[in-house]
């Protein structure tokens, strides 16, 4: 229980989504989360995992949106590392949530630089106070295409560079991941971020639990008048690619994209891989998307970190099973959990490994709440009150297929395994597989019906 004289506010107004000053409480302590709108050093990031080991439990979550979050905290705590955070001077997010690829600006294949856009709403929103406005979650994400999708990014607004006959423009869209978004049609560059502003304004008058999934065509054409333009394109898809391994950034420099397993490291082991980074004269690194880290460098430095990144037990290439599984800090991290998700994943990854191939992602939620993967998945494995529920595409918190017994979630996933390895065609992927079987066989071998 904090006092009422407590500095630290556990649920502010803002208290949905936790932030380094406002921390929220969780089933392991108040969690702190912070995001930059910039790369920061390895020697930065080396001084943040101190600050998780002196102030908290030690742990870092990196987030779906590439934020990182401090758990184990305590109201006084949680006050000291705020303090000692701001006194390191890191470009960190203020206000709202504007976003765009960490590769912005330095990746050959995107299509528009994002930036300027990404600034012009920033100022704008800050100008006209919106963040106090809108829905605590409210975010925007500008993407400008490239190596990286932010379609799983869940997105108010949304902006998509496209080309078309030899000309760029944004694609608007609103609400949800990309693919659930409503295409709302073209605007020129020029305007883009006024549109984006002029839609923020009008949500911040419907109040603060106006979000962009609430707008209609007729709605965002009525705002945005004749900046939206008499034109659809559907766009292309873009190819998931992982934020994993390494890449390619501008002429001669690389990047290499390397995880903690499911999203949670200690802050001593993200320390001795930073310090290795540094070591090798990496100067840059951003917390990223599908909770990645990028660091910066040359092709020979970054080749040398994701050697010791495998070896240091972090996720490096886009193979491993476990970068097919979203799962949620669950028990004992989060007091709404019924289950030790990270535990199961463990078990996931080693027992299902030739299941898990990348083609489909496994999502394990401690609760119907979904975190993780708050858009569909092949299949879900939530925790409920009355065991484990299994979905079939379908979110966590949908009406589940079934429920096991909580002691028949690993026996459950070892007859997935054997089931693959069973019905495994060459060539076929598990995604294909799954769905050649369907949901009635799936259901069957997790329930032990066949048996
Ligand atoms: S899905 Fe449920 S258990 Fe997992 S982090 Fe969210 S609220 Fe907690």
């Amino acid at each position: 229980m904090v006092a009422a004289a407590d500095p630290v506010q556990p649920f502010g107004r803002r208290g949905l989504c936790p932030a380094l000053s406002a921390p929220m409480q969780t089933g392991d302590g108040f969690l702190s989360r912070v995001a930059f709108e910039a790369d920061i050093s390895p020697r930065a990031m080396v001084t943040l995992c101190g600050l998780a080991e002196r102030h908290g439990n030690g742990l870092i979550d990196i987030t779906a949106r590439g934020s990182l979050q401090f758990r184990g905290l305590t109201p006084q705590s949680a006050c000291a590392l705020e303090k000692d955070v701001l006194a390191l001077d890191l470009p960190l997010r203020e206000g709202l949530a504007v976003e765009t690829s960490p590769l912005v600006g330095r990746d050959d294949a995107e299509i528009a630089d994002g930036r300027f856009i990404a600034e012009e709403i920033r100022k704008g929103a800050d100008a006209l106070a919106l963040h106090d406005k809108l829905a605590a979650k409210t975010s925007v994400v500008i993407d400008g295409g490239g190596h990286l999708s932010m379609g799983d990014l869940l997105a108010d607004i949304r902006l998509k560079a496209i080309r078309l006959e030899g000309r760029t423009f944004w694609q608007l869209l609103v609400g949800g991941p990309e693919s659930k978004a409503l295409n709302a049609g073209l605007v020129e560059p020029v305007a883009a971020a006024g549109v984006v502003l002029s839609l923020l304004v009008f949500l911040a008058e419907k109040g603060s639990l106006a979000r962009g999934r609430d707008l209609d065509q007729q709605t965002v054409k009525a705002v945005c008048g004749e900046r939206l333009l008499d034109r659809v394109s559907e766009g292309k898809a873009q190819t998931p690619f992982s934020p994993l391994g390494m890449m390619k950034t501008e002429e001669g420099r690389f990047a290499v994209g390397i995880a903690p397993a499911f999203g949670q490291v200690r802050g001593a082991d993200l320390a001795h891989l930073c310090k290795r980074a540094d070591t090798l004269g990496i100067k840059a690194l951003r917390p990223s998307p599908n909770h990645s880290l990028l660091f910066f460098g040359s092709s020979s430095a970054c080749e040398a970190l994701l050697k010791t990144a495998g070896a240091s037990g972090f996720v490096a290439t886009a193979g491993d099973a476990r970068s097919s599984i979203a799962v949620c800090p669950g028990a004992p991290g989060c007091a709404s959990a019924f289950l030790l998700t990270h535990e199961l994943a463990a078990f996931a990854a080693e027992e299902c490994a030739t299941l898990l191939d990348g083609s489909f992602t496994l999502h394990i939620s401690g609760c119907g709440k979904g975190c993780a993967h708050p858009a569909p998945s092949f299949l879900t494995l939530s925790g409920t009150s009355d065991g484990l529920a299994f979905s079939i595409s379908g979110r966590a918190g949908d009406p589940p297929v079934g429920i096991l017994p909580f002691e028949q979630q690993k026996a459950a996933l070892s007859r997935l395994a054997r089931l693959y390895e069973k019905e495994h065609k060459p060539g076929e992927n598990a995604a294909d597989l799954l769905a050649r079987l369907g949901r009635e066989e799936i259901g069957a071998a997790l329930r032990q019906d066949n048996q």
